[in-house]
């Protein structure tokens, strides 16, 4: 908007009513997204009016998830409308503010900011009780931004078990924590996969793909780090309806809820 002045950030005023909670891990791959877009269904079952931001540039895979992924968002004067998603959220992804959607755009640190301060501030949000973002994996450019420009988002950490994703967990908290963000807790995810044999004959046999440790390893270091107690809120088991879910763009907690996994998710939801 050339020339005019920058719209204010409804959510770093300090009246705001909307909680807001970046999701953030030290890699890809291990469910960051997933956990966003599961928390934020769950919270919009319990009532809660729920926008979900993707800035992650490397995945933006939230608005497939949300059954969203061909819809752009329209605009409305010179507001950007959310895209709502079948279940209830309302989304922008960074992905969408690309011309084209098979666009492949080499972002750099300041257009990662401005794209970062135009899904927050351009975007007709409306009254919101929470708004998740989710974060690039690592400590890169979004997460200074977002430290710059909301240092009130609380952080929840997702990481595996696995010694070498922990480390790098570990490493996206304590980034948080220099901006001033308050990391609330830490979601193990692919915690263990509950053998099936073993679950047909009602019994309780947990196959640990990616080793153990990983949650309360980083757990113990920010809490050891920080000063104040920083828990794992959740272990999600390995499931293969949770993947099957995501594909299809309906997320595990809308299309198979009794799963142990949709269930961990809920109770998340429910602890922030
Ligand atoms: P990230 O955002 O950390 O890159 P995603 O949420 O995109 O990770 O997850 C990566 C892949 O792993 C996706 O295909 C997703 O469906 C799958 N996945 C994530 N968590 C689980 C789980 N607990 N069980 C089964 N598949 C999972």
């Amino acid at each position: 908007r050339g020339g005019q002045a920058q719209r204010e950030i409804p959510f770093a005023q300090p009246g705001s009513l909307t909680k807001v909670y970046a999701i953030a891990s030290g890699k890809g791959g291990v469910g960051k997204s997933s956990v966003t877009v599961n928390l934020a269904l769950s919270m919009a079952k319990l009532g809660l009016r729920v926008g979900v931001v993707d800035a992650d540039i490397y995945g933006h895979s939230v608005p497939a998830m949300l059954g969203v992924a061909d819809t752009r968002p329209t605009q409305v004067e010179d507001l950007i409308m959310p895209v709502p998603t079948p279940s209830g959220v309302s989304v922008i992804s960074i992905g969408m503010l690309k011309p084209r959607r098979d666009q492949v755009v080499a972002w750099r640190g300041p257009m990662l900011d401005r794209a970062l301060v135009q899904m927050l501030s351009d975007v007709f949000w409306g009254d919101l009780d929470v708004l998740l973002l989710d974060l690039p994996p690592g400590t890169g450019d979004v997460a200074i931004s977002l430290g710059q420009h909301l240092p009130g988002a609380e952080v929840v950490v997702v990481t595996t078990p696995q010694e070498a994703a922990a480390e790098v967990a570990e490493r996206a908290g304590t980034m948080a924590s220099m901006m001033h963000q308050r990391v609330v807790g830490v979601v193990e995810n692919m915690s263990f996969l509950p053998c099936p044999h073993c679950t047909a004959e009602g019994k309780d046999h947990r196959l640990e793909i990616f080793g153990s440790g990983g949650g309360d390893r980083v757990a113990a270091t920010l809490s050891a780090r920080f000063g104040y107690d920083v828990p794992v809120i959740g272990r999600i088991p390995i499931d293969v309806s949770l993947r099957e879910g995501g594909d299809a763009g309906k997320p595990i907690v809308d299309s198979d809820p009794t799963a142990p996994a949709a269930v961990e998710l809920a109770a998340i939801a429910g602890t922030l």
